[in-house]
């Protein structure tokens, strides 16, 4: 079977490394600080937490080259993300036309070639050579003049924590160029009378880039039933291989047909999807028009594949999903669709149960998942086949994407999947359960605070901190619960936002 997967990886993608100094140095000084800089990128380059790879360009020491650099950045598709290291003493005046044309993302690494100050060798020589110290607070005061929104870096390129923090960076930044190219087909409006899916579509395509339309389901339903006998034949095999099938399910089992049922959705689906160039997609089990079965299997398969998925029309959290695929990209783990469910309110030893109908991706387990079907007592269509797992324990983050009138909102929470406190033998979906940090009552009520949705993505892949340099990037709220909230200080939080980005964002 031939596939075109989803792009789901850094191949291909580049981070710029600009350089910045002065003539004033004369040619033998800008020889060194070239052969410097060419180190540190090289250094970032190799290093095994910077997932994308770091191209180093020539020291910029006037405002001309400066500006056509920063153009050629913003028209080449390949380049997610600038990173810029003022050498020596670079007068940062030069970089306000650049910075003031800059369109993709930024990061400031302060950082000098040396680690050590040579203490019995040091001279004028040398410290007018390695200056970044005030170089760069010359380049601080000209970004924050101009209001460029970047991440700070600060730390020898040889630090473990400088790199992971430029590589966290990097996967917001290709999450962000991934975001400037997604399509979002939604099959049926959202779910009826629900609030919190609803949203300015116009508004995200702005803010993110992404593009959200809605695609008749019957147009899927007939992609569904061109799927040729011996292709759902061959995907019904895999599925075998794949994962434990329960008997009735199996080829000669009473209910073989919905397997297979299943499997011409999913072959559907993905045809589809590949056809519109679509790298997310909602379903509504309101509005199936002629599809067989609510898509559960398709659904999770897709996902654990990185396409993003919402459920009942939630197109923004769709968009979530898909960007958390994208940033764990090459990492353990993975991103689904996740839904606060149920609780167990033990007093001190709280935990959330989440799951959904069907639909949560096998991307949360190293597990050998369970393929079986149960009924669904909504949407009035045959029952479905779907997955069944836990997720693993470990460390995860769930991330809300709400719309509150004049802007967008993320809300995450730091929490730790952990093992179900028994079996749960008449669960019939996947599932995952976690402790929220700092503690349940903190973590729901602040929650509820920020009014955050009830779907989310889970990243069992990145950590919270890939959402806090995407939420810079894109100028879009974030707040944070996790083991330092404390509830007064996060309503006070909360209502000041409300005045900040509202003044942020102008009149
Ligand atoms: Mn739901």
């Amino acid at each position: 079977m031939t596939r075109a997967p989803l792009a789901t990886s850094f191949d291909g993608l580049e981070v710029w490394f600009l350089t910045g100094s002065q003539q004033l140095y004369g040619p033998e000084t800008l020889a060194t600080v070239a052969a410097q800089s060419q180190r540190i990128a090289q250094l970032l380059d190799a290093a095994d937490e910077v997932p994308v790879r770091v191209v180093w360009k020539p020291v910029l020491t006037e405002a001309g080259a400066i500006t056509r650099l920063i153009r050629e950045a913003n028209a080449d598709d390949r380049v997610i993300g600038l990173i810029a290291w003022m050498h020596t003493f670079s007068p940062a005046k030069m970089w306000i036309a650049g910075l003031d044309a800059l369109r993709k993302p930024l990061a400031h690494l302060h950082t000098q070639a040396n680690v050590e100050l040579p203490w019995a060798d040091i001279d004028f020589d040398f410290m007018n050579l390695n200056q970044a110290a005030h170089g760069d607070r010359e380049f601080g005061y000209v970004q924050t003049r101009v209001g460029i929104p970047r991440k700070t870096i600060v730390g020898h390129a040889s630090d473990p924590r400088v790199q992971r923090e430029l590589g966290v960076w990097q996967r917001a930044a290709a999450a962000l160029a991934a975001s400037r190219t997604l399509k979002v087909a939604r099959f049926g409006d959202n779910m009826r009378f629900v609030a919190v899916t609803e949203g300015d579509k116009t508004e995200a395509e702005l803010r993110f880039g992404v593009q959200v339309n809605t695609w008749g389901v019957n147009d899927l339903a007939a992609a569904v039933a061109a799927v040729p006998g011996d292709e759902v034949t061959a995907l019904v095999a895999e599925y075998e291989e794949l994962y434990d099938v329960v008997p009735e399910l199996r080829r000669g089992g009473e209910r073989h047909r919905s397997l297979r049922d299943g499997a011409a959705i999913e072959l559907g689906l993905r045809a589809f999807l590949e056809e519109g160039g679509f790298g997310a997609f909602t379903t509504s089990f309101e509005d199936l028009g002629a599809l067989p079965q609510l898509p559960g299997l398709a659904v999770q398969r897709l996902m654990a594949e990185g396409y993003g998925f919402g459920a009942e029309g939630d197109w923004k959290t769709a968009i979530l999903v898909r960007l958390a695929a994208v940033m764990g990209a090459g990492l353990p783990g993975g991103a689904s669709l996740m839904e606060d469910y149920t609780y167990d309110l033990t007093p001190g030893e709280e935990l959330i149960l989440g799951a959904h109908m069907l639909e949560v991706s096998p991307a949360l387990t190293t597990a050998r998942p369970t393929l079986e079907i149960h009924p669904l007592g909504i949407g009035g269509k045959d029952d479905p086949v779907r997955l069944v797992f836990t997720a693993d324990p470990g460390p995860a983050v769930v991330v809300a994407l709400t719309d509150l009138r004049d802007r967008f909102r993320l809300t995450a929470n730091v929490v730790e999947n952990v093992p179900p406190r028994a079996a749960l033998p008449h669960l019939p979906v996947g599932r995952a359960v976690w402790r929220p940090q700092p503690d349940f009552p903190t973590s729901a009520a602040a929650w509820l605070i920020a009014g955050a949705a009830h779907h989310t993505v889970m990243s069992t892949a990145v950590g919270v901190e890939v959402f806090r340099d995407f939420a810079e990037m894109v100028g879009v709220e974030l707040l944070v619960i996790d083991a330092d909230t404390r509830l007064p200080d996060f309503q006070r939080q909360v209502r000041w936002n409300q005045a900040y980005h509202r003044l942020a964002q102008g009149l």
